[in-house]
């Protein structure tokens, strides 16, 4: 069987998958994209070299983004989704009855062309009437917006190259001016076991922004150091919280794993600290 090799740009380790079949493999005016058949995790969309999202897990990372803010949220009705254009992020997002406008800022729109044809479970919903797509640099996209929305969501590459601009304080701070006084930000920030500098440098540039930040953690299993963290930002309400009944139809996310999702209070004071002992 064929192998993929998998380097994460700063995972001390590789990861190794068989490849049934290579179903797409294809150059962007941004990346590479390839998408392949494991036998375990069905289709894989690999961007660089680097594992997106695959069929078997991806509801885990989706609905572990959107779905905390959305509860956290008294009324969610204009999102901004920035990145995530395989269309999974978007699919939840729409769950939400509340929702009115989705603006879908993806950089690539090749991703989105070849999400839409191996992956229509995921991109089912990017063609839904709410949904308006935007192919641009998503810190582009926020800049300037006048506190009209009340969740912003990136689903970003790893945080290296043209997702870079999505992880500066410049950034934070238009994502703060874009939103409403109840507004409410989510974004990956990478793996406690592997990135915990990154983890810490992302939550101590949105704590000079926001007024309320917080950091909660999933399993993941394909993405480079498994235990995944997102941090959370808010302008008015505690995140930890749920505001919004649970009645969305989910395969992971529930309410009992929104109030164990967070990071125990004492553990979140030491990462910050930085005394975590690994
Ligand atoms: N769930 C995946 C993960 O965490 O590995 C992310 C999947 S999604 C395919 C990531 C998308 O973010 C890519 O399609 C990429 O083109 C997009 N992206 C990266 N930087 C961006 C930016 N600055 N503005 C808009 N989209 C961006």
């Amino acid at each position: 069987m064929l192998r993929f090799f998998e380097k994460d740009p700063y995972a001390p380790i590789q990861y190794l998958y068989g490849v049934e079949k290579v179903l797409y493999k294809g150059k962007s005016d941004f990346q590479e994209i390839l998408i392949i058949e494991n036998p375990h995790f069905g289709k894989m969309l690999i961007l660089d070299g680097v594992v997106q999202i695959t069929e078997k897990d991806e509801f885990f990372y989706h609905e572990m983004l959107v779905h905390l803010v959305m509860h956290a949220h008294p009324h969610p009705k204009n999102i901004i989704v920035i990145g995530g254009g395989d269309g999974g992020t978007v699919r939840e997002v729409l769950k939400h009855d509340s929702v009115e406008k989705i603006y879908f800022v993806e950089i690539d729109e090749k991703v989105i062309t070849v999400s839409k044809e191996f992956f229509p479970s995921v991109a089912g919903g990017i063609h839904d009437s709410r949904v308006e797509i935007k192919c641009m640099d998503g810190a582009e996209f926020v800049k300037g917006r006048n506190g009209d929305i009340d969740v912003i969501i990136v689903d970003s590459t790893d945080i290296v190259g043209f997702a870079k601009s999505l992880f500066t304080i410049e950034f934070f701070k238009s994502v703060k001016d874009a939103l409403t006084d109840e507004g409410m930000f989510v974004t990956l920030s990478e793996s406690l076991h592997f990135h915990k500098d990154i983890v810490i440098a992302v939550q101590e540039e949105m704590r000079l922004i926001f007024p309320i930040v917080d950091l909660y953690t999933a399993s993941l299993s394909t993405y480079a150091g498994n235990w995944w963290t997102f941090s959370v930002a808010s302008k008015k309400h505690d995140l930890r919280q749920m505001r919004r009944d649970f009645t969305i139809d989910t395969k992971y996310y529930s309410d009992e794993i929104h109030q164990q999702a967070f990071l125990p209070p004492k553990m979140y004071e030491k990462l910050l600290q930085r005394k975590l002992p690994w």
